[in-house]
């Protein structure tokens, strides 16, 4: 069963913190529970790996990660990060004074800051990191263990160390000693150098040149820590398995990102700007179009009034047929039956309406107008004929 921690376990590092990172822990394929502890906070992450039985050993890497995560500095220090360590350590005690947990309780501790292109490390414990740089696995911490003395003596190899009975014992541990410290370390790493903090669930099942091979292979730091902790499962899982992986990105890849990010900003702008002035020059011309009208000649030989402009527009059409008028074009003067048999543009129908009316209205003047001289001259011819009967009747 995975213990999620309640801490982030993978994403990118707030507040300038230029950090991608992962993690996972499982209690593995023996143990009844998970002891070990983590923190995900950067640029703080911290392995704990706790000890003692009965659920003990849960309460000290709980209060561990806990003290740790509210002592640690704002800033990349490995002072301060050791002081906090120093804390944890005497919360632990005290807590087991108090009746919580059990007398003798303790844990590793792995305690990391790590930043732009600074890492600090607090170490007490077997619990490790490693720096991969170059496709190279190192391991930066040393052991407070049986076997890492015994190696250094050349009593035992590495390789014996793995399978030796007293491959448990440690040497140094949070929980028992109010006066220890931890051993501190500060490293100047490079653009894609990936740390690791892992607990000897890890480091006890499967090989370091494995681990190598996973962390050079993985590129995504949660899959990568995933794939670590399923590999030392399938190996037996023999113990609690906790690891934290956190790639370093310095100055020139915050600046590398940053200027994608202006990069995709400016890009985004100019396309929402493009889309802006073509949405208003759509907008305008759809306008302009639908309230613009003009004056036509229709097949009857009449006015006809149209919404929209003759002929077409960048290759499109925009005209329709509002009216077809009882005006004949062949009446109207000569000079406005020219121009709206070429089509006469006006600013809107409400014109168009108002000249077909004033056509209609010089027609109907004109045409009254004809019709009284028609009857004038009527009448004038009989006037004339009745006198000219009448002076030759007076004659
Ligand atoms: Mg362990």
């Amino acid at each position: 069963m995975a213990k999620l921690n309640s801490y982030r376990s993978s994403g990118r590092a707030r507040k300038g913190a230029v950090t991608s990172f992962g993690s996972r822990t499982d209690v593995g394929c023996v143990r009844e529970q998970n002891e070990d502890s983590l923190v995900v906070q950067p640029p703080l992450f911290v392995v704990a790996d706790g000890m003692g039985g009965h659920a003990a050993g849960e309460v000290a890497s709980e209060i561990c990660v806990k003290t740790i995560s509210e002592c640690a500095p704002d800033r990349v220090d490995a002072e301060e990060l050791g002081e906090a360590v120093e804390q944890a350590n005497r919360d632990i005690i005290n807590a087991a004074l108090e009746g919580e947990g059990r007398e003798g309780m303790g844990t590793t501790c792995t305690a990391a800051m790590l930043e732009a292109n600074r890492l600090v490390i607090a170490q007490v414990g077997d619990s490790r990191a490693y720096l991969l740089h170059g496709g190279k696995l190192t391991q930066l911490t040393r052991d407070h263990s049986l076997m890492a003395n015994m190696i250094e003596a050349g009593q035992i190899t590495p390789e014996e160390a793995r399978l030796h009975p007293s491959r448990s014992v440690i040497t140094r541990a949070l929980g028992n000693d109010p006066t220890m410290t931890p051993d501190l370390y500060e490293i100047n790493v490079e653009d894609g150098d990936r740390l690791l903090l892992c607990s000897d669930g890890l480091t006890a099942m499967v090989e370091d040149s494995q681990i190598e091979s996973i962390m050079n292979r993985v590129a995504d730091p949660q899959r990568c820590a995933t794939h670590l902790v399923n590999e030392a499962i399938a190996a037996g899982g023999l113990d609690n398995v906790t690891v934290i992986v956190a790639d370093a990105e310095g100055a020139r890849t915050v600046k590398r990102r940053r200027t994608a990010l202006r990069t995709r900003v400016t890009i985004v702008f100019v396309l929402l700007l493009l889309v802006a002035i073509i949405a208003g020059a759509a907008w305008g011309g759809y306008t302009y179009l639908h309230n613009t009208a003009y004056l036509a000649k229709n097949d009857a030989g009449m006015v006809a009034v149209y919404r929209g402009v003759p002929g077409d527009v960048l290759g499109f059409t925009y005209s329709e047929l509002v009216e077809n008028t009882d005006v004949p074009v062949a009446d109207l003067s000569p000079s406005a039956a020219m121009r709206i048999s070429e089509g006469m543009r006006v600013s809107s129908v409400d014109e168009a309406m108002a000249l077909v009316d004033s056509y209609r209205e010089e027609l109907a003047q004109a045409k009254a107008s004809s019709s009284s001289t028609a009857s004038t001259s009527g009448s004038s011819a009989a006037s004339g004929g009745a006198s000219s009967e009448g002076a030759v009747a007076t004659r």
